[in-house]
């Protein structure tokens, strides 16, 4: 029998299990850990609520779970109640699908102000993530910048800008939408350090922000590189480029809509000024360079704002005992080996980018990978050895099946049409399997 350990119950953490039990067959006890009692990780916090048919993909997690094989083990973090040494001894391999939880830092003066947040913060806030619940954003913005041109940037802009109406169907937390509700925002802006051509958006989600129904998206003509060059982009960005053309043509019929959502490319933050909390952003303006990076022309202007969210990606938190990179914010590995016995997977690997789908085949290569390290195992004592070390250490497991009834709880507690309404606390969540 093989014993292996999966650190976190994301995507990655899930399609690592799924192809061990393909890989093994019968031959394989997976125990999938996780910080908090309740899985799926960046499906539950990550995803946007009214994303719900890429949270579908949750179900397919929950057959790898249905096989006795397999077991979640939630409120247990690695580190504090149990660390990678103590469970490399007692799994022939540990894997790392611990994601990129943390903000990459926005390092430029003045962005420990208050009203300045990072996207990990914010989205978990909207997801009910138990870290972000008191997050407390100041809502009472007019005029909000959000920092970066990718998906998470998108995310954000669009659930500030969405009605309580536009939220129907989705699991947006009961306090978030609350909150929204009150918003007073009128301005969006998007500050991207390239250009049109360079953004990190991929189309459906960019087309998005075109059928919102008090929001208009705002893309300056003067920004938009010749039509000619986009011949030169692979299809997938010719298309967001001509999600930005359109908006561009589509303004004037869209000037009913109260919110605006302005692209401002080749614009850089440099600095957050304002008294005790954000008031301003300095931003110098940007060129690029032969190699398409930006570098700044010294040209500097104001933009007024009461809230900053800064979408320039994760990294992955480091734990002690782990060979870290420092520079990408994820495990130093070689094609996920980090150790013997130590590997890591998805987003903790790599860094994070890519889809969903893209762990799937991370999830078999790193089981391959295992396959060709461990043999057929049968040295070490697996899932016995934690449980008596965490029953030593007095740590109140949750199994999936508990899941299954806190998730039963919030399908009961959910507001009309939602599929769910989230327990935003631990003990909420532990009491609700009871
Ligand atoms: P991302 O795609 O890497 O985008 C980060 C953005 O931040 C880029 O525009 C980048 O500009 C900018 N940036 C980085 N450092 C900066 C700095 N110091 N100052 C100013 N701008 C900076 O990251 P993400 O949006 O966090 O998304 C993470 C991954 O999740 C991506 O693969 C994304 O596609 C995926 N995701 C997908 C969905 C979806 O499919 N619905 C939703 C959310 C996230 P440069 O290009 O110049 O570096």
């Amino acid at each position: 029998m093989r014993h292996i350990a999966i650190i976190g119950s994301g995507p990655a953490g899930y399609y690592s299990a799924e192809a061990a039990q393909k890989k093994f067959g019968e031959d394989v006890a997976v125990d999938i850990i996780d910080r908090l009692p309740v899985p799926f990780g960046l499906i539950r916090t990550g995803v946007a609520p009214d994303h719900q048919s890429i949270k579908a993909v949750s179900r397919r997690y929950e057959k790898t779970n249905l096989g006795d094989n397999v077991r979640f083990v939630g409120n247990v973090t690695v580190g504090e109640d149990v660390s990678v040494a103590e469970l490399q001894e007692l799994y022939d391999a540990v894997v790392l699908a611990t994601g990129a939880p943390a903000d990459r830092v926005l390092d430029i003066p003045g962005s420990d102000l208050d009203g300045v947040i990072g996207s990990a913060a914010f989205v978990g806030w909207y997801n009910g993530h138990p870290d972000f619940k008191d997050l407390d954003p100041p809502l009472d913005a007019t005029s909000v910048a959000i920092i970066g041109n990718g998906n998470v940037a998108l995310d954000v802009a669009r659930i500030l800008a969405k009605t309580e109406n536009e939220f129907a169907g989705s699991d947006i937390v009961g306090h978030a939408l609350d909150g929204l509700q009150q918003s007073k925002v009128e301005k969006i802006t998007f500050l991207g350090r390239r250009g049109p051509h360079q953004i990190a958006m991929t189309p459906k989600e960019l087309g998005e922000l075109g059928q919102l129904e008090r929001a208009r998206p705002v893309v300056e003509g003067r920004d938009l590189p010749d039509e000619g060059d986009d011949a030169l982009l692979e299809p997938g960005m010719r298309k967001a480029v001509t999600h930005l053309r359109n908006f561009h043509i589509a303004a004037a019929d869209a000037q009913h809509k109260p919110i605006e959502i302005i692209f401002d490319f080749f614009a850089m933050p440099v600095e957050v000024q304002g008294d005790g909390r954000v008031e301003k952003l300095i931003v110098e303006k940007t060129a690029l360079d032969k190699g398409l990076r930006s570098i700044g022309t010294g040209e500097r202007y104001e933009l007024e704002c009461q809230m900053v969210i800064s979408c320039i990606g994760y990294r992955t938190p480091p734990i002690e005992g782990v060979p870290y990179e420092h520079g990408r914010g994820r495990f130093a590995n070689i094609d996920g080996r980090i150790l013997p016995g130590l590997y890591c997977v998805g987003w903790a690997r790599r860094g994070p980018s890519g889809t969903i789908g893209t762990n799937k085949p991370d999830g078999f290569t790193i089981v391959d990978a295992i396959a060709e390290d461990i043999g057929s195992g049968d040295r070490k004592e697996g899932r016995a050895g934690l449980d008596r070390l965490l029953e030593q250490r007095g740590v109140e497991t949750v199994t999936f099946r508990d899941w299954k009834k806190i998730e039963e709880a919030e399908i009961a507690r959910a507001r009309e049409g939602a599929p769910r309404e989230k327990f935003t606390d631990i003990a909420d969540m532990i009491a609700a399997r009871d």
